[in-house]
Protein backbone atom coordinates (compact mmCIF):
# COMPACT_ATOMS: atom_id res chain seq x y z
CA UNK A 1 0.00 0.00 0.00
CA UNK A 2 1.48 3.21 -0.81
CA UNK A 3 0.81 6.26 1.29
CA UNK A 4 -0.30 9.74 -0.13
CA UNK A 5 2.63 12.31 0.69
CA UNK A 6 1.94 15.00 2.74
CA UNK A 7 2.68 18.44 1.00
CA UNK A 8 3.94 20.87 3.80
CA UNK A 9 2.29 24.23 3.94
CA UNK A 10 3.01 27.64 5.21
CA UNK A 11 -0.14 29.87 5.50
CA UNK A 12 -1.39 28.26 2.83
CA UNK A 13 1.59 28.39 0.40
CA UNK A 14 2.65 24.70 -0.62
CA UNK A 15 6.50 24.44 0.11
CA UNK A 16 7.96 22.96 -3.23
CA UNK A 17 10.66 23.62 -5.83
CA UNK A 18 7.79 24.31 -8.01
CA UNK A 19 6.40 27.05 -5.40
CA UNK A 20 10.10 28.81 -5.06
CA UNK A 21 10.50 28.69 -9.03
CA UNK A 22 6.72 30.42 -9.39
CA UNK A 23 8.27 32.60 -6.88
CA UNK A 24 11.09 33.75 -8.47
CA UNK A 25 9.42 33.72 -12.52
CA UNK A 26 6.42 36.33 -10.78
CA UNK A 27 9.43 38.64 -9.16
CA UNK A 28 10.88 38.81 -12.62
CA UNK A 29 7.47 39.94 -13.76
CA UNK A 30 6.84 42.33 -11.24
CA UNK A 31 10.51 43.64 -11.73
CA UNK A 32 10.66 43.37 -15.23
CA UNK A 33 6.97 45.27 -15.89
CA UNK A 34 5.84 42.24 -17.74
CA UNK A 35 1.80 42.26 -16.83
CA UNK A 36 -0.94 40.86 -18.93
CA UNK A 37 -3.55 42.72 -20.88
CA UNK A 38 -6.57 43.88 -18.76
CA UNK A 39 -8.75 41.10 -20.57
CA UNK A 40 -6.22 38.31 -20.00
CA UNK A 41 -6.53 39.01 -16.38
CA UNK A 42 -10.54 39.08 -16.42
CA UNK A 43 -10.71 35.97 -18.07
CA UNK A 44 -8.24 34.60 -16.15
CA UNK A 45 -10.53 35.72 -12.85
CA UNK A 46 -12.93 34.40 -14.13
CA UNK A 47 -12.34 31.04 -14.35
CA UNK A 48 -10.50 30.98 -11.52
CA UNK A 49 -13.89 32.00 -9.50
CA UNK A 50 -15.27 29.05 -11.26
CA UNK A 51 -13.22 26.52 -9.82
CA UNK A 52 -13.57 24.41 -6.51
CA UNK A 53 -9.91 25.56 -5.38
CA UNK A 54 -11.10 29.14 -5.44
CA UNK A 55 -11.19 31.14 -2.09
CA UNK A 56 -13.80 33.68 -2.16
CA UNK A 57 -12.98 34.81 1.31
CA UNK A 58 -9.18 35.19 0.64
CA UNK A 59 -9.02 35.77 -2.90
CA UNK A 60 -6.27 33.48 -3.03
CA UNK A 61 -6.31 29.64 -4.78
CA UNK A 62 -6.00 26.76 -2.19
CA UNK A 63 -4.00 24.63 -4.86
CA UNK A 64 -0.80 27.04 -4.93
CA UNK A 65 -1.45 29.56 -2.48
CA UNK A 66 -1.72 32.51 -4.36
CA UNK A 67 -3.38 35.87 -4.30
CA UNK A 68 -5.15 36.03 -7.83
CA UNK A 69 -4.94 39.54 -8.20
CA UNK A 70 -1.37 39.44 -7.97
CA UNK A 71 -0.65 36.33 -10.08
CA UNK A 72 -3.56 36.36 -12.66
CA UNK A 73 -1.77 40.04 -14.11
CA UNK A 74 1.89 38.64 -14.19
CA UNK A 75 2.81 37.18 -17.92
CA UNK A 76 4.33 33.70 -16.79
CA UNK A 77 1.81 32.71 -14.23
CA UNK A 78 0.04 29.47 -15.15
CA UNK A 79 -2.35 27.77 -12.95
CA UNK A 80 -1.24 24.50 -11.12
CA UNK A 81 -4.63 22.82 -12.56
CA UNK A 82 -3.55 24.08 -16.00
CA UNK A 83 -7.41 25.42 -16.31
CA UNK A 84 -5.03 28.41 -18.24
CA UNK A 85 -1.26 29.32 -19.09
CA UNK A 86 1.57 31.28 -19.47
CA UNK A 87 0.65 34.86 -22.12
CA UNK A 88 3.49 35.19 -24.43
CA UNK A 89 4.24 38.27 -25.87
CA UNK A 90 4.29 37.05 -29.80
CA UNK A 91 6.08 39.57 -31.95
CA UNK A 92 4.72 40.21 -34.84
CA UNK A 93 6.93 39.14 -37.80
CA UNK A 94 4.54 39.80 -40.89
CA UNK A 95 6.74 41.50 -43.61
CA UNK A 96 5.14 44.90 -44.21
CA UNK A 97 4.44 44.84 -47.93
CA UNK A 98 2.84 48.12 -48.22
CA UNK A 99 5.70 49.91 -49.74
CA UNK A 100 6.80 46.87 -52.14
CA UNK A 101 6.03 48.04 -55.93
CA UNK A 102 4.81 45.04 -57.94
CA UNK A 103 7.48 44.47 -60.71
CA UNK A 104 7.05 42.73 -64.02
CA UNK A 105 10.41 42.29 -64.70
S1 LIG B 1 -5.20 29.05 -10.37
FE1 LIG B 1 -6.20 27.22 -11.22
S2 LIG B 1 -6.53 25.87 -9.46
FE2 LIG B 1 -6.15 27.91 -8.66
S3 LIG B 1 -8.19 28.84 -8.41
FE3 LIG B 1 -7.42 29.43 -10.42
S4 LIG B 1 -8.24 27.91 -11.84
FE4 LIG B 1 -8.39 27.05 -9.77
Amino acid sequence: MKLKRIQPKIMGVPVSIETAKSLTAASKDIFMRRFVPKDVKKIRMDICKQCPSWSERFNRCTECGCQMKVKAALTSSECPLKKWGRHLHVRDTRIDTSEHKETTE
